[in-house]
């Protein structure tokens, strides 16, 4: 746990379920204010509320679409209404789309250019502009993947967005690193998420994805909270600009893990 957590307030985006949920009911178990988002799961959003306020946080629900840059200010009205201000913004809501890049339309990469790319550069500069505007420090920390670095097949769009946010992240990092803010990314690998889950319901294709991963194993929702909770507390005071992989291993080159090559 990281003391200097409680009682602060975090905006986390796309948090009705999967890595967004994890990490709100964290910051909850850290005693803060979480202003959790969903975009269409009202009851997820309710089941993480109700999580974080058994955890020993506050929360309060908010339905909005991060592509769209008003929706993104309704996160932050709700977040100065609520709690009064905001610490730690978390751009978390991301989608993904499967289709061979020769077929894929223009409208599909730009809804995910929109939801992954544009709504995490929308959230960081709502955060931004408040922690300027009240000369305090804060926090951004942008849910980036495996893909920020590994190319992917049938996702290029995804992975575009996945590896702007690993520039973006720096970009804002070092533009505001003066001010006392700090702006970092997390990388998860493959996580035991409902964006995967019709993936892993097949044993399958589950062994395929583990045999990609040094460690043998799926990671957890929590593994990616444990690590934003750190990124957020003064415990990474010294950390920005940096994208923490969290991935068992899966950038390492696991097919050079016998020794081969
Ligand atoms: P998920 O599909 O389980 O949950 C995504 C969340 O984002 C949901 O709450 C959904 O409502 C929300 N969302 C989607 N579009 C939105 C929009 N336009 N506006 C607001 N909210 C929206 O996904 P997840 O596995 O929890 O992934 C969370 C983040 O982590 C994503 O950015 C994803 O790319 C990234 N990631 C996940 C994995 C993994 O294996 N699960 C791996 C690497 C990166």
């Amino acid at each position: 746990m990281f003391e200097d957590l409680r009682g602060k307030t975090a905006v986390v985006t796309g948090s009705s379920k999967g890595l967004g949920a994890a990490i709100a009911r964290r910051f909850g178990a850290e005693g803060m204010n979480v202003v959790t988002n969903y975009r269409s799961d009202e009851e997820g959003a309710r089941e993480t509320v109700r999580a974080i306020e058994e955890a020993g946080g506050a929360a309060a629900a908010v339905q909005s679409d991060v592509s769209k840059a008003e929706c993104v200010d309704a996160l932050y009205d709700a977040a100065m209404f609520s709690f009064g201000g905001v610490d730690i913004w978390v751009n978390n809501a991301g989608i993904e789309r499967a289709t061979p890049s020769d077929q894929k339309s223009i409208e599909e990469w730009q809804r995910v250019i929109d939801v992954n790319l544009t709504g995490v550069f929308a959230g960081s500069r709502r955060a931004i502009q408040h922690f300027l505007e009240h000369k305090m420090p804060g926090v951004v920390i942008n849910l980036s993947s495996v893909h920020e670095v590994i190319p992917w097949p049938h996702f290029a769009d995804y992975a575009a967005s996945k590896a702007g946010i690993g520039m973006l992240t720096k970009t804002l990092a070092l533009e505001y690193a003066d001010r006392g803010i700090r702006v970092n990314a997390i990388a998860p690998g493959a996580m035991d998420t409902p964006i995967n889950a019709q993936k892993f319901a097949d044993p399958d294709e589950r062994a395929a994805v583990e045999r990609l991963i040094p460690m043998g194993y799926v990671g957890a929702p929590d593994d990616i909270a444990a690590a934003a909770a750190w990124l957020a507390s003064e415990q990474a005071r010294y950390v920005t600009g940096t994208t923490l992989v969290v991935d068992g291993g899966m950038t390492l080159y696991p097919s050079f893990q016998g020794g081969q090559g």
